[in-house]
Protein backbone atom coordinates (compact mmCIF):
# COMPACT_ATOMS: atom_id res chain seq x y z
CA UNK A 1 0.00 0.00 0.00
CA UNK A 2 1.27 3.26 -1.00
CA UNK A 3 -0.22 5.37 2.31
CA UNK A 4 3.34 6.73 3.07
CA UNK A 5 2.83 9.00 -0.05
CA UNK A 6 -0.39 10.54 0.86
CA UNK A 7 0.23 12.01 4.37
CA UNK A 8 0.13 15.24 3.31
CA UNK A 9 -2.83 16.34 1.20
CA UNK A 10 -6.52 16.14 1.06
CA UNK A 11 -9.89 15.85 -0.25
CA UNK A 12 -12.73 17.69 -2.31
CA UNK A 13 -14.58 20.54 -1.87
CA UNK A 14 -17.16 23.23 -3.26
CA UNK A 15 -19.45 25.66 -1.58
CA UNK A 16 -21.79 22.71 -0.91
CA UNK A 17 -23.96 23.89 1.98
CA UNK A 18 -25.47 27.17 1.65
CA UNK A 19 -27.72 29.01 3.64
CA UNK A 20 -31.30 29.19 2.37
CA UNK A 21 -32.84 31.92 0.71
CA UNK A 22 -36.18 31.19 2.87
CA UNK A 23 -35.56 33.75 6.01
CA UNK A 24 -37.06 30.85 8.21
CA UNK A 25 -33.15 30.24 9.39
CA UNK A 26 -32.22 33.91 10.02
CA UNK A 27 -28.73 33.03 10.70
CA UNK A 28 -27.59 29.81 9.71
CA UNK A 29 -24.38 28.43 10.79
CA UNK A 30 -23.80 25.44 8.01
CA UNK A 31 -22.36 22.28 8.80
CA UNK A 32 -19.91 21.06 6.19
CA UNK A 33 -18.47 22.50 3.13
CA UNK A 34 -17.79 20.33 0.87
CA UNK A 35 -16.07 17.41 1.13
CA UNK A 36 -18.86 16.86 3.62
CA UNK A 37 -21.32 16.98 0.69
CA UNK A 38 -19.58 14.36 -2.09
CA UNK A 39 -20.73 16.69 -4.86
CA UNK A 40 -18.74 19.52 -6.26
CA UNK A 41 -17.27 21.70 -9.17
CA UNK A 42 -15.21 20.02 -11.28
CA UNK A 43 -12.71 21.86 -12.70
CA UNK A 44 -13.18 22.85 -16.70
CA UNK A 45 -16.67 21.41 -17.00
CA UNK A 46 -17.41 19.46 -20.28
CA UNK A 47 -19.53 20.13 -23.21
CA UNK A 48 -20.34 16.61 -23.35
CA UNK A 49 -20.82 14.30 -20.48
CA UNK A 50 -17.01 12.53 -20.39
CA UNK A 51 -17.45 9.44 -22.54
CA UNK A 52 -15.50 6.68 -20.49
CA UNK A 53 -16.35 4.09 -22.32
CA UNK A 54 -18.33 0.77 -21.48
CA UNK A 55 -17.65 -1.24 -18.88
CA UNK A 56 -15.24 -3.78 -19.53
CA UNK A 57 -17.17 -6.90 -18.39
CA UNK A 58 -14.62 -9.53 -19.17
CA UNK A 59 -11.56 -8.09 -17.43
CA UNK A 60 -12.17 -8.88 -14.13
CA UNK A 61 -9.54 -8.73 -11.45
CA UNK A 62 -9.72 -11.49 -8.60
CA UNK A 63 -8.40 -10.38 -5.07
CA UNK A 64 -6.29 -11.37 -2.64
CA UNK A 65 -8.71 -13.03 0.40
CA UNK A 66 -7.36 -11.42 3.95
CA UNK A 67 -7.52 -12.88 7.38
CA UNK A 68 -10.74 -11.58 9.06
CA UNK A 69 -10.44 -8.47 11.09
CA UNK A 70 -12.29 -6.89 14.01
CA UNK A 71 -13.77 -10.16 15.17
CA UNK A 72 -16.29 -12.69 13.04
CA UNK A 73 -18.16 -10.12 12.04
CA UNK A 74 -15.68 -8.15 9.61
CA UNK A 75 -13.77 -9.56 7.05
CA UNK A 76 -11.56 -7.70 4.44
CA UNK A 77 -10.46 -7.94 1.08
CA UNK A 78 -7.40 -6.00 -0.68
CA UNK A 79 -6.96 -5.03 -3.84
CA UNK A 80 -3.58 -3.71 -4.03
CA UNK A 81 -2.04 -0.99 -6.73
CA UNK A 82 -5.22 -1.34 -8.89
CA UNK A 83 -4.75 0.58 -12.31
CA UNK A 84 -6.61 3.33 -13.13
CA UNK A 85 -6.34 3.27 -17.10
CA UNK A 86 -7.69 6.40 -18.79
CA UNK A 87 -10.39 6.86 -15.99
CA UNK A 88 -11.36 3.65 -15.39
CA UNK A 89 -10.20 0.41 -13.12
CA UNK A 90 -10.88 -2.69 -14.35
CA UNK A 91 -14.05 -4.14 -13.58
CA UNK A 92 -13.73 -5.61 -9.67
CA UNK A 93 -15.32 -8.77 -8.32
CA UNK A 94 -16.20 -9.15 -5.19
CA UNK A 95 -17.37 -12.83 -3.52
CA UNK A 96 -20.09 -12.03 -0.61
CA UNK A 97 -20.68 -14.16 1.85
CA UNK A 98 -24.68 -15.51 2.93
CA UNK A 99 -24.71 -13.43 5.84
CA UNK A 100 -23.32 -10.51 3.94
CA UNK A 101 -25.01 -7.16 5.68
CA UNK A 102 -23.17 -4.35 4.08
CA UNK A 103 -19.80 -3.44 1.98
CA UNK A 104 -17.63 -0.45 2.59
CA UNK A 105 -15.49 0.31 -0.24
CA UNK A 106 -12.18 2.16 0.91
CA UNK A 107 -10.06 3.60 -1.85
CA UNK A 108 -6.55 5.21 -1.21
CA UNK A 109 -4.90 6.72 -4.58
CA UNK A 110 -3.28 10.21 -5.38
CA UNK A 111 -4.45 12.85 -3.50
CA UNK A 112 -4.44 15.43 -6.24
CA UNK A 113 -6.99 13.67 -8.41
CA UNK A 114 -10.79 12.96 -7.86
CA UNK A 115 -11.90 9.57 -7.28
CA UNK A 116 -15.44 7.82 -7.21
CA UNK A 117 -16.95 4.67 -6.78
CA UNK A 118 -18.94 4.53 -9.98
CA UNK A 119 -20.22 1.10 -10.36
CA UNK A 120 -21.55 -1.48 -8.58
CA UNK A 121 -23.70 -4.25 -9.36
CA UNK A 122 -24.94 -7.51 -7.72
CA UNK A 123 -24.85 -11.17 -8.91
CA UNK A 124 -28.57 -10.52 -10.89
CA UNK A 125 -27.40 -7.44 -12.20
CA UNK A 126 -28.79 -5.52 -9.85
CA UNK A 127 -27.52 -1.63 -10.41
CA UNK A 128 -26.54 0.13 -6.93
CA UNK A 129 -24.38 2.34 -8.61
CA UNK A 130 -23.88 3.44 -12.00
CA UNK A 131 -22.87 6.15 -14.46
CA UNK A 132 -26.26 5.64 -16.28
CA UNK A 133 -28.28 4.00 -13.61
CA UNK A 134 -31.88 2.95 -15.37
CA UNK A 135 -34.85 5.09 -14.80
CA UNK A 136 -32.26 8.20 -14.09
CA UNK A 137 -32.20 10.99 -16.41
CA UNK A 138 -29.08 13.10 -16.42
CA UNK A 139 -29.55 16.94 -16.64
CA UNK A 140 -27.18 19.49 -17.43
CA UNK A 141 -27.51 20.91 -13.51
CA UNK A 142 -26.71 17.31 -12.69
CA UNK A 143 -23.34 17.25 -14.50
CA UNK A 144 -23.16 20.76 -12.57
CA UNK A 145 -23.12 19.10 -9.44
CA UNK A 146 -20.94 16.69 -10.49
CA UNK A 147 -18.26 14.89 -12.51
CA UNK A 148 -20.17 11.67 -11.98
CA UNK A 149 -23.78 12.93 -11.82
CA UNK A 150 -25.18 8.95 -12.55
CA UNK A 151 -23.19 8.17 -9.37
CA UNK A 152 -24.60 10.57 -7.14
CA UNK A 153 -28.23 10.03 -8.69
CA UNK A 154 -27.95 6.05 -8.27
CA UNK A 155 -30.25 4.06 -5.85
CA UNK A 156 -27.21 3.61 -2.95
CA UNK A 157 -25.72 7.17 -4.16
CA UNK A 158 -22.12 7.54 -4.52
CA UNK A 159 -20.49 10.84 -3.03
CA UNK A 160 -18.57 11.62 -6.43
CA UNK A 161 -15.65 13.82 -6.78
CA UNK A 162 -13.30 13.55 -3.81
CA UNK A 163 -9.86 13.81 -3.88
CA UNK A 164 -7.48 10.86 -3.13
CA UNK A 165 -9.59 8.33 -1.81
CA UNK A 166 -13.06 6.84 -3.42
CA UNK A 167 -15.58 5.44 -0.93
CA UNK A 168 -18.97 4.03 -0.60
CA UNK A 169 -20.83 1.89 1.83
CA UNK A 170 -23.62 0.05 0.43
CA UNK A 171 -26.71 -0.16 1.52
CA UNK A 172 -26.25 3.29 2.76
CA UNK A 173 -30.56 3.92 2.29
CA UNK A 174 -32.69 1.17 3.75
CA UNK A 175 -33.99 0.60 0.08
CA UNK A 176 -31.50 -0.98 -1.54
CA UNK A 177 -29.36 -3.64 0.05
CA UNK A 178 -26.80 -6.17 -0.96
CA UNK A 179 -26.47 -10.34 -0.94
CA UNK A 180 -24.33 -13.01 -1.59
CA UNK A 181 -23.16 -13.78 -4.89
CA UNK A 182 -20.22 -12.22 -7.13
CA UNK A 183 -20.34 -8.73 -7.10
CA UNK A 184 -18.82 -6.46 -9.56
CA UNK A 185 -17.81 -2.56 -8.52
CA UNK A 186 -15.22 -0.36 -10.86
CA UNK A 187 -13.70 3.12 -9.48
CA UNK A 188 -13.04 5.97 -11.68
CA UNK A 189 -10.35 9.18 -11.88
CA UNK A 190 -10.57 12.44 -12.95
CA UNK A 191 -7.56 15.29 -12.72
CA UNK A 192 -8.05 18.50 -13.59
CA UNK A 193 -7.51 17.93 -17.48
CA UNK A 194 -10.02 14.99 -17.65
CA UNK A 195 -9.95 11.29 -17.10
CA UNK A 196 -6.67 10.15 -16.38
CA UNK A 197 -4.70 7.35 -15.68
CA UNK A 198 -3.14 6.57 -11.94
CA UNK A 199 -3.77 3.75 -9.20
CA UNK A 200 -5.40 2.81 -6.07
CA UNK A 201 -5.20 0.81 -3.35
CA UNK A 202 -8.51 -0.49 -2.51
CA UNK A 203 -9.88 -2.33 1.07
CA UNK A 204 -13.68 -3.23 1.26
CA UNK A 205 -14.82 -4.23 4.61
CA UNK A 206 -17.71 -6.80 4.54
CA UNK A 207 -19.98 -7.02 7.26
CA UNK A 208 -21.56 -10.09 8.16
CA UNK A 209 -24.23 -10.76 10.94
CA UNK A 210 -27.05 -13.12 10.90
CA UNK A 211 -29.82 -10.22 11.03
CA UNK A 212 -29.59 -6.46 10.41
CA UNK A 213 -27.59 -5.14 13.06
CA UNK A 214 -29.13 -3.00 15.93
CA UNK A 215 -26.72 -2.43 18.54
CA UNK A 216 -22.78 -1.34 18.14
CA UNK A 217 -20.21 0.16 19.24
CA UNK A 218 -18.12 3.37 18.07
CA UNK A 219 -15.07 4.08 19.18
CA UNK A 220 -14.04 7.96 19.09
CA UNK A 221 -10.53 10.21 18.85
CA UNK A 222 -10.10 13.15 19.99
CA UNK A 223 -7.45 15.76 18.86
CA UNK A 224 -7.23 19.20 20.02
CA UNK A 225 -5.41 22.36 18.50
CA UNK A 226 -5.89 24.17 21.77
CA UNK A 227 -9.13 25.66 20.08
CA UNK A 228 -11.09 26.96 23.10
CA UNK A 229 -8.47 25.64 25.69
CA UNK A 230 -9.35 21.85 25.09
CA UNK A 231 -6.27 19.87 25.17
CA UNK A 232 -5.50 15.67 25.81
CA UNK A 233 -4.59 16.55 29.59
CA UNK A 234 -7.66 19.17 29.77
CA UNK A 235 -10.29 17.93 27.81
CA UNK A 236 -11.24 14.56 30.12
CA UNK A 237 -12.26 17.09 32.94
CA UNK A 238 -13.40 19.50 31.38
CA UNK A 239 -17.26 20.32 31.50
CA UNK A 240 -17.76 21.72 28.27
CA UNK A 241 -16.26 19.44 26.42
CA UNK A 242 -17.88 16.13 28.61
CA UNK A 243 -20.67 18.32 27.59
CA UNK A 244 -20.50 18.07 24.48
CA UNK A 245 -19.56 14.49 24.12
CA UNK A 246 -23.00 13.57 26.26
CA UNK A 247 -24.60 15.24 23.44
CA UNK A 248 -22.58 13.29 21.03
CA UNK A 249 -23.13 9.97 22.84
CA UNK A 250 -27.72 10.81 23.18
CA UNK A 251 -27.82 10.93 19.53
CA UNK A 252 -26.19 7.73 18.99
CA UNK A 253 -27.40 6.49 21.79
CA UNK A 254 -30.96 6.52 20.60
CA UNK A 255 -30.45 4.44 17.51
CA UNK A 256 -28.37 1.97 19.05
CA UNK A 257 -25.06 2.87 18.86
CA UNK A 258 -22.77 2.97 22.26
CA UNK A 259 -19.93 4.83 21.97
CA UNK A 260 -16.96 2.94 23.11
CA UNK A 261 -12.93 3.76 23.94
CA UNK A 262 -12.43 7.52 23.64
CA UNK A 263 -9.09 8.85 23.08
CA UNK A 264 -7.10 12.02 23.89
CA UNK A 265 -4.15 13.56 21.40
CA UNK A 266 -2.80 17.22 20.72
CA UNK A 267 -2.17 18.21 17.65
CA UNK A 268 -0.18 21.10 16.23
CA UNK A 269 -1.69 24.12 17.47
CA UNK A 270 -0.64 25.80 13.97
CA UNK A 271 -4.11 23.61 12.78
CA UNK A 272 -6.86 26.12 15.04
CA UNK A 273 -7.22 27.90 11.63
CA UNK A 274 -7.73 25.11 8.70
CA UNK A 275 -8.66 25.77 4.91
CA UNK A 276 -12.14 23.91 4.01
CA UNK A 277 -10.27 21.52 1.54
CA UNK A 278 -9.25 21.94 -1.92
CA UNK A 279 -11.44 22.95 -4.32
CA UNK A 280 -11.30 20.47 -6.92
CA UNK A 281 -8.16 18.21 -8.14
CA UNK A 282 -4.64 19.49 -8.98
CA UNK A 283 -1.51 20.07 -7.33
CA UNK A 284 -2.94 22.98 -4.77
CA UNK A 285 -4.84 19.80 -2.86
CA UNK A 286 -1.48 19.08 -1.36
CA UNK A 287 -1.54 22.55 0.05
CA UNK A 288 -4.73 21.81 2.02
CA UNK A 289 -4.09 21.98 6.26
CA UNK A 290 -7.42 20.31 6.40
CA UNK A 291 -6.19 17.11 4.70
CA UNK A 292 -3.35 17.68 6.50
CA UNK A 293 -4.59 18.03 10.22
CA UNK A 294 -6.61 14.34 8.96
CA UNK A 295 -3.57 12.67 7.98
CA UNK A 296 -2.49 13.07 11.66
CA UNK A 297 -5.12 10.43 12.75
CA UNK A 298 -3.20 7.31 13.53
CA UNK A 299 -6.24 4.99 14.19
CA UNK A 300 -7.37 1.83 12.96
CA UNK A 301 -10.77 2.05 14.72
CA UNK A 302 -14.10 4.23 14.96
CA UNK A 303 -14.18 7.96 13.73
CA UNK A 304 -10.99 10.65 14.70
CA UNK A 305 -12.33 14.35 15.59
CA UNK A 306 -10.51 17.09 15.07
CA UNK A 307 -11.38 20.28 16.97
CA UNK A 308 -10.08 23.82 15.12
CA UNK A 309 -11.31 27.55 15.72
CA UNK A 310 -12.57 27.86 12.50
CA UNK A 311 -12.69 25.89 8.81
CA UNK A 312 -12.18 28.49 5.47
CA UNK A 313 -13.74 32.28 5.56
CA UNK A 314 -17.04 33.08 6.23
CA UNK A 315 -19.45 33.33 2.78
CA UNK A 316 -22.69 33.79 1.57
CA UNK A 317 -23.96 35.00 5.17
CA UNK A 318 -23.10 31.38 6.88
CA UNK A 319 -20.18 30.08 8.05
CA UNK A 320 -18.78 26.37 7.95
CA UNK A 321 -19.80 24.33 11.63
CA UNK A 322 -17.68 21.20 10.82
CA UNK A 323 -16.62 19.20 7.58
CA UNK A 324 -15.97 15.53 6.98
CA UNK A 325 -13.33 13.78 5.55
CA UNK A 326 -16.18 11.89 3.29
CA UNK A 327 -19.31 10.43 3.24
CA UNK A 328 -18.68 7.69 3.70
CA UNK A 329 -15.28 9.06 5.38
CA UNK A 330 -12.30 6.53 5.14
CA UNK A 331 -12.95 4.52 8.34
CA UNK A 332 -10.52 2.62 9.13
CA UNK A 333 -7.58 3.84 6.95
CA UNK A 334 -5.13 5.78 9.34
CA UNK A 335 -3.28 8.62 8.01
CA UNK A 336 -5.40 9.35 5.08
CA UNK A 337 -5.78 13.01 3.64
CA UNK A 338 -9.26 12.44 4.82
CA UNK A 339 -9.24 10.06 8.12
CA UNK A 340 -11.17 12.76 10.15
CA UNK A 341 -14.02 15.18 10.81
CA UNK A 342 -13.49 18.43 11.98
CA UNK A 343 -15.40 20.78 14.21
CA UNK A 344 -15.05 24.16 14.62
CA UNK A 345 -15.47 25.71 18.28
CA UNK A 346 -15.88 29.79 17.29
CA UNK A 347 -19.02 29.79 15.53
CA UNK A 348 -21.48 28.60 18.24
CA UNK A 349 -19.48 28.01 21.19
CA UNK A 350 -22.20 26.25 23.11
CA UNK A 351 -21.08 23.33 23.95
CA UNK A 352 -24.64 21.61 22.37
CA UNK A 353 -24.04 23.42 19.56
CA UNK A 354 -20.35 21.39 18.97
CA UNK A 355 -21.93 18.80 20.01
CA UNK A 356 -24.34 18.80 17.30
CA UNK A 357 -21.67 19.30 14.78
CA UNK A 358 -19.86 16.29 16.00
CA UNK A 359 -22.94 14.17 15.88
CA UNK A 360 -23.46 15.62 12.44
CA UNK A 361 -20.05 15.54 11.03
CA UNK A 362 -19.85 11.84 12.21
CA UNK A 363 -22.93 10.86 10.29
CA UNK A 364 -21.55 12.08 7.36
CA UNK A 365 -18.16 10.44 8.06
CA UNK A 366 -20.82 7.18 8.76
CA UNK A 367 -22.15 7.42 5.43
CA UNK A 368 -25.21 9.44 6.11
CA UNK A 369 -26.10 12.86 3.63
CA UNK A 370 -27.70 15.93 4.26
CA UNK A 371 -31.64 15.56 4.89
CA UNK A 372 -31.83 18.24 2.45
CA UNK A 373 -29.23 20.68 0.63
CA UNK A 374 -30.04 24.27 0.42
CA UNK A 375 -29.82 23.96 -3.21
CA UNK A 376 -30.67 21.82 -6.03
CA UNK A 377 -34.15 19.95 -4.10
CA UNK A 378 -31.53 17.09 -3.00
CA UNK A 379 -32.84 15.23 -0.40
CA UNK A 380 -31.44 11.99 0.95
CA UNK A 381 -32.86 8.14 -0.01
CA UNK A 382 -34.28 7.48 3.54
CA UNK A 383 -37.83 7.50 3.48
CA UNK A 384 -38.17 7.94 7.25
CA UNK A 385 -36.40 11.75 7.31
CA UNK A 386 -38.41 14.53 6.91
CA UNK A 387 -38.03 17.14 3.67
CA UNK A 388 -37.36 20.86 3.78
CA UNK A 389 -37.45 22.64 6.64
CA UNK A 390 -39.78 20.19 8.06
CA UNK A 391 -36.62 18.03 8.82
CA UNK A 392 -34.75 20.91 11.54
CA UNK A 393 -34.90 18.66 13.89
CA UNK A 394 -33.21 16.79 12.00
CA UNK A 395 -29.34 15.79 13.46
CA UNK A 396 -28.73 15.81 9.17
CA UNK A 397 -30.12 19.06 8.39
CA UNK A 398 -27.48 21.29 7.61
CA UNK A 399 -27.33 23.15 10.07
CA UNK A 400 -26.42 23.73 13.76
CA UNK A 401 -28.51 24.52 16.77
CA UNK A 402 -28.32 23.53 20.40
CA UNK A 403 -31.84 22.89 20.16
CA UNK A 404 -33.14 19.03 20.24
CA UNK A 405 -32.24 17.18 17.39
CA UNK A 406 -32.42 13.05 16.37
CA UNK A 407 -31.87 10.17 14.01
CA UNK A 408 -34.66 8.66 12.70
CA UNK A 409 -34.51 4.95 12.92
CA UNK A 410 -33.70 4.67 8.85
CA UNK A 411 -30.41 7.26 9.72
CA UNK A 412 -29.65 4.38 12.42
CA UNK A 413 -30.24 1.82 10.01
CA UNK A 414 -27.10 3.12 7.79
CA UNK A 415 -25.01 3.60 10.43
CA UNK A 416 -25.04 0.21 11.86
CA UNK A 417 -24.06 -0.59 7.61
CA UNK A 418 -20.82 0.90 8.04
CA UNK A 419 -17.50 -1.04 9.26
CA UNK A 420 -16.43 1.27 11.75
CA UNK A 421 -19.35 0.63 14.17
CA UNK A 422 -18.79 -2.91 15.35
CA UNK A 423 -21.13 -5.22 15.85
CA UNK A 424 -22.02 -5.73 20.16
CA UNK A 425 -24.52 -8.14 19.11
CA UNK A 426 -26.54 -9.50 16.30
CA UNK A 427 -30.73 -8.49 16.28
CA UNK A 428 -32.36 -12.09 16.33
CA UNK A 429 -35.45 -10.56 14.46
CA UNK A 430 -36.90 -7.59 13.25
CA UNK A 431 -33.90 -7.82 10.28
CA UNK A 432 -36.70 -6.02 7.65
CA UNK A 433 -38.28 -3.85 10.29
CA UNK A 434 -35.96 -1.19 9.21
CA UNK A 435 -36.28 -2.17 5.46
ZN1 LIG B 1 -23.33 18.35 6.61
Amino acid sequence: MRRAALAVSLALALPACLPDDGGSDPDPVVIGGDADQGIANPEPEPEEPVDMGAPEWDAEVAPDMAAPVGGESLETVRFDDVEIAAGYTEMLTLDLPDDVQSITIVGVGDPTVFLSVVHLEGPEGQILVAENPPGVTITAFDRQLSPFPGAFKSPNRSATAATGLATLLAPNNPQVEVGPGQWRFQVAALSSFGPTTTAIDLTVYIKRAPAVPERGVLDVHMHFTGSRGWTAESAPDDPDFQAALDRLREFYGEIGIEIGEVTYDDVPERFRAVDSGPQGPGPEALNSTLHEMFALSDYETGLSFFFVDRIGDPMFGGAIGGIAGGTPGPMLEPNTVRSGVAVATELDPNPLSIGHIMGHEGGHFLGLYHTQEFFGGITDQIPDTPEGQAGGDNLMFPTVTAAPAHLTAGQGFVMHMNAAVELVEPAASAQEAAR
